[in-house]
């Protein structure tokens, strides 16, 4: 970057002027008077001499100036002559004696080509605990920020964690399932599914599905077991799955869901998964520390990605308290380690995590 003519005196214009151009060369971008599309009618021996003065040779002026970069070498827009990457020529240098606007800041068109080189970063996720706005006891029933609980249950303490795109990128499909829709509470099923449609026309092919609880009533004096996962998607949508098994009572559950575009894996930097207990240790005996290491695709990942983490699988004895939390605190750019810890006396028999990785 060449800064080398500021000074105390130097105006606000010429450092935007300056210091934008050049940040646009940090980024990658060149000169748009060299783009494959321009077409400039120069007066090549008035540009010459002109740049002489600052002390240009020939070649110089041929390489900064008058020689355009193939369409092969780079990315482009029509010819911006608003550009903040366009130099300023006056009249004079142009056989048509019409020069270049001095531009101070992006224009319309640096701002959209920029975006199609870093995509705006259009998804968060994060979490949030009962903790950080109350102690843990004495329990309540109603929680802010959308942690319900019906007025028999005690809730200690919960956490709650949350992922979100831009409205606009419609390629991610995100939906929630509740068990009432398809049978009252008071009358208990083992099996819940539905089929989930899709938007018409959004997939081309098979998106991946993400799944997770969202919420669970289950009846006490039986263990509290329950598990979320999709079967049989296709372009069209997907079969969601809310199941208990053995003698657990499950009233009612909940669950939400994402989709999105296989191909987004790979350009737009996004992974996702899921993994539980069952499928690397027995159920019993319980244990109290549970998680493993996951490796994230080679290479995928160049800075170390946000991981949104739900649980999707519980298998809690219920002659104690059930207590559980779902973290991912070691996340690198080779993958992460999810954990499902219980503590005190709580017997935890299996627990599952579905997660988002996106960088
Ligand atoms: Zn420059």
């Amino acid at each position: 970057m060449n800064y080398g003519w500021f000074n105390e005196d130097t105006s606000e214009q010429e450092f935007s002027r300056t210091v934008i151009h050049e940040f646009g060369h940090a980024l990658g971008c060149v000169h748009e008077h060299q783009s494959p599309n321009a077409f400039i009618d120069w007066d090549r021996d008035a540009v010459y001499a002109e740049f002489a003065l600052q002390g240009w040779s020939s070649s110089d002026v041929d390489n900064n100036i008058f020689n355009r970069y193939t369409a092969a070498a780079t990315e482009e827009s029509l010819f911006d002559i608003n550009s903040i990457m366009m130099y300023f020529f006056p009249g004079r240098l142009v056989k048509s004696n019409v020069g270049s606007p001095v531009n101070y800041v992006l224009s319309v068109t640096d701002k959209a080509m920029i975006n199609t080189i870093y995509p705006f970063q259009t998804r968060n996720a994060g979490s949030w605990s009962t903790l950080s706005d109350r102690p843990w006891y004495p329990p309540v029933s109603l929680n802010a920020k959308q942690i319900d609980f019906s007025p028999h249950t005690q809730l200690y303490s919960a956490n709650a964690t949350w992922v979100e795109f831009e409205d606009a990128a419609h390629e991610y499909q995100t939906g929630t399932f509740d068990t009432q829709s398809i049978h009252p509470w008071k009358k208990p099923q083992k099996k819940n599914s539905e089929r989930i449609k899709f938007k018409r026309g959004v997939y081309d092919d098979t998106p991946n599905v993400v799944v997770w609880l969202s919420g669970f009533d289950m009846a006490t004096g039986h263990n509290w077991r329950i598990k979320v996962y999709a079967d049989g998607i296709d372009k069209d949508g997907f079969t969601i799955h809310l199941d208990t098994w053995a003698d657990t009572v499950l009233y009612a559950a909940q669950a939400s869901w994402i989709a999105y575009p296989k191909e987004n894996q790979g350009v737009s930097r996004i992974t996702s998964g899921s993994d539980d207990t069952s499928k690397y240790r027995p159920w019993y005996p319980a244990q109290e520390k549970n998680g493993r290491k996951i490796s994230f695709k080679e290479s995928l990942f160049d800075k170390v990605p946000k991981v949104f983490a739900a649980l999707n699988y519980l298998d809690f004895d219920s002659a104690k308290n059930m207590r559980i939390k779902a973290s991912t605190p070691q996340v690198t750019t080779d993958g992460f380690t999810w954990h499902g810890d219980t503590w005190e006396d709580s017997l935890c028999y299996g627990v599952g995590v579905s997660w988002i990785a996106f960088g």
